[in-house]
């Protein structure tokens, strides 16, 4: 076999199913067999929203390969390479920190100043290009991926390998969940009901949090945040999110709120939350906005309050763990939040369905 097949990005907003060349496997590396993967807002931006310099790069001769969230089983893997064998099933920790920076010294990969990732999960469309034509690594939206052993998750036998392909973003919710610290008896806010917003709830209602309150637009998410464990839901297009958490908490407000609504919701749902929280509450910044977004804050609200607020992004080792553990004592049904799902060759009806209403979290089958 000399070439694989992948789903290459060519342009803005442009894809197109083609070969790329097998890569060698260097030391430490690993050649995986997709088979399933998930389509994530990362994916989208960068599909949607390339800038015009990273997006004048791109051609049929230079293309980059999306997809950062799968799982597949060990093809190959380098000479040097004996902790993990061909046939081995496996979940992809895409995150590729330079393991040299203050920060990798400290073990805080996912805050890396040198961060790069396999299918563009973090780093350029420059760095991507480099990855993948100086290294061979791409990225998951295609039959293989040469990834390094480190970032490879052994599946236990239990789980599938469409439940695996959601270990990196439930791994995400995990610490963001983590370090939000919710309490039994306290009150949860969860701004944004996409797909990372919905494993929030499920989430914090699997750890006992009976007060939880989803906030989002869209009807069959809000219906689906009632489904996965919330306790109660709000529109804020019919009511004021702000009202209705302080009714529903003595007027003292919600001890921890989440901000999982990114792009243009997320200015005003972090407003709304700083105002619905409670003294000595958290706000966690979950989601990202495309461009950075200020601000005002009052800042003796702040202080007065001991409120904390803070965000998190990517995730421990510790966290795709649990998030296997998870996912096996089936606490996070993946068929309910993985859905619909596509072949490879789909890609781009996959990619222009992502985001619509009714849509929680496109899969790809790659097999
Ligand atoms: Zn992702
Ligand atoms: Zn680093």
């Amino acid at each position: 076999m000399d070439t694989y097949k992948a789903a290459l990005v060519i342009g803005s907003e442009k894809i197109a199913i083609g070969e790329l060349p097998v890569p060698e496997l260097k030391a430490g590396e690993v050649w995986v067999r997709l088979q399933c993967a998930n389509l994530c807002p990362t994916d989208l931006k960068k599909f949607y929203h390339l800038d015009s310099k990273s997006a004048s790069l791109l051609s049929e001769d230079v293309p980059v390969v999306l997809g950062h969230e799968a799982s597949g089983y060990v093809a190959a893997v380098a000479p040097d390479v004996d902790q993990i064998k061909p046939g081995t099933r496996v979940a992809i920790d895409p995150m590729l920190p330079c393991y040299e920076c203050v920060y990798c010294e400290d073990e805080d990969y996912p805050l890396c100043k040198n961060l790069k990732g396999i299918g563009i999960s973090a780093g350029s469309v420059s760095d991507a290009i480099h990855l993948l034509d100086e290294q061979g690594i791409g990225g998951c939206f295609a039959e293989y991926v040469k990834v390094p052993a480190r970032n490879l998750f052994v599946l236990p036998d239990g789980i599938s390998y469409e439940q695996a392909a959601l270990m990196e973003p439930l791994a995400d919710v995990l610490h963001s969940i983590e370090a939000g610290n919710p309490k039994p008896g306290e009150t949860a806010v969860v701004f944004g009901l996409g797909a990372m917003g919905l494993m929030h709830i499920r989430v914090l209602s699997s750890m006992g949090i009976t007060n939880l309150i989803g906030v989002d637009p869209l009807q069959n998410r809000r219906e689906k945040a009632l489904a996965f464990g919330a306790s109660e839901v709000v529109d804020p297009g019919s009511a004021n999110p702000v009202e209705v958490i302080l009714a529903a908490t003595k007027g003292l407000g919600a001890e921890l709120i989440f901000v999982c609504a990114g792009g243009n919701a997320q200015k005003v749902c972090t407003d709304q939350a700083l105002k619905a929280i409670r003294k000595k509450g958290r706000v966690l910044l979950y989601a990202s906005a495309l461009k950075p977004a200020d601000m005002p804050i009052d800042i003796n609200h702040i202080h007065y309050g001991l409120i904390t607020l803070t965000g998190t992004v990517g995730f421990y080792r510790r966290h795709a763990e649990q998030a296997i553990q998870l996912i096996m004592s089936g606490e996070v049904d993946v068929d309910q939040i993985r859905t619909p799902i596509f072949t490879l060759d789909e890609i781009a009806e996959a990619f222009s369905i992502s985001g619509k209403d009714d849509v929680v979290k496109v899969g790809l089958d790659l097999r």
